[in-house]
């Protein structure tokens, strides 16, 4: 306490004052840890754990631990998922509101867990993040999804595949050449392929995703931003990045018609990233009532499980088929 209290007045740097804030990670001997090399190691998980959830200090849990054993013995198990092919991929499509076609689809990743059942990537995904993982995860991700592509081409529509890359990705200066090489050994064209990154992921560092963005968008892939709205990201930062599209995150969607400051956020979103030249979509539309409204703010697509809910790839060939959902007018569900 006495430690935080000293860091709270501002610092004068150069005649500036400064604010700090500190949070402080707790390990304890010998509970935590039996070495000083390992106690710091917790502590610093703990400190972690505190500026995740803005505390003002935290003390060690193992549960807390990206090393505990839980975590990576699920980290040496994903390792031997891609080979034994145990991940798959399940599709949502998107709704043109105008046109009330199917424009896209978005890969959404499941792992089929021998023991654990369907696990959902929210499980999985943040483990992956920051190991040699997530580089050959997106090589089968896309691989599997550009691979969709060329299958679902026997519909009449032409479907654009969304997917979602990690914030972890989108830092590696590799990743348009993975893209680069996923397309040409697929032939979709890159017109096809839409690119989801969240927001957060580029406020993190807006200058090394710029120059992996414009690359990626050079080819001609698009570039979505996925989660808007969560990470407070001004509009006029992504202006200047090379982007498309922007998703309203589904948490401002979901109740936006019981909740006057989340209609609020999404009718402005729309109208700004009109005016910025971006087409805007909204994830997470359970109803109809959400769905029109929607279409009278002229939001371009609506993703969610009123039209849709996630389903591996031939169940969604299967539905496209036989649901003309494509030819109807929107409302018309
Ligand atoms: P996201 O990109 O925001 O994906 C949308 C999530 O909303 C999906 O959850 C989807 O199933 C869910 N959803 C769709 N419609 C509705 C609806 O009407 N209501 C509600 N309440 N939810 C809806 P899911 O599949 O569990 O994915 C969670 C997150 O995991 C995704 O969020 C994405 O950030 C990440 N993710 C999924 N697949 C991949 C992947 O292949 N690679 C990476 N790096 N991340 C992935
Ligand atoms: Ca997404
Ligand atoms: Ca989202």
């Amino acid at each position: 306490k006495r430690l935080q209290d000293s860091l709270e007045p501002p610092f004068l740097i150069e005649g500036i004052p400064i604010a700090m804030e500190a949070c402080i990670g707790v390990a304890l001997l010998p509970e935590h840890a039996a070495d000083a090399d390992a106690l710091l190691q917790r502590a610093d998980v703990a400190m972690y754990y505190a500026k995740q959830v803005a505390a003002d200090y935290a003390v060690y849990a193992a549960h807390l631990d990206p090393h505990s054993r839980e975590r990576l013995r699920l980290l040496a198990e994903l390792r031997d998922a891609i080979q034994l092919d145990q991940l798959v991929l399940h599709y949502q499509p998107k709704v043109e509101i105008k046109s009330g076609r199917i424009g896209g689809v978005e890969a959404l990743m499941r792992w089929q867990h021998p023991q654990r059942g369907l696990l959902y990537p929210d499980i999985f995904i943040p483990t992956a993040e920051n190991t040699g993982l997530m580089n050959p995860l997106t090589q089968w991700l896309l691989r599997d999804a550009l691979h969709f592509q060329r299958t679902a081409d026997t519909v009449p529509v032409r479907l654009r595949v969304s997917v979602n890359l990690s914030a972890r990705s989108l830092h590696d200066a590799h990743l348009p050449h993975l893209v680069e090489n996923a397309l040409v050994s697929s032939g979709v064209s890159p017109r096809q392929l839409v690119l989801e990154i969240t927001e957060s992921a580029i406020i993190h560092d807006p200058e090394g995703a710029r120059a992996v963005l414009t690359d990626l968008s050079r080819m001609g892939v698009w570039i979505s931003i996925d989660d808007f709205g969560t990470g407070y990201t001004s509009l006029a930062n992504i202006r200047r990045l090379p982007v498309n599209e922007i998703k309203i995150d589904k948490s401002f969607v979901l109740g936006m018609l019981r909740d006057r400051s989340d209609e609020m956020i999404v009718r402005s979103v729309i109208e700004l990233g009109h005016n910025l030249g971006l087409h805007v979509v909204a994830e997470g539309v359970e109803t109809q009532d959400v769905y029109d409204a929607l279409a009278a703010f002229g939001c371009d697509e609506a993703q969610g499980d009123h039209i849709q809910r996630p389903v591996p790839g031939d169940r969604l060939l299967e539905w496209m088929r036989t649901t003309p959902i494509w030819k109807l007018d929107p409302g018309g569900f």
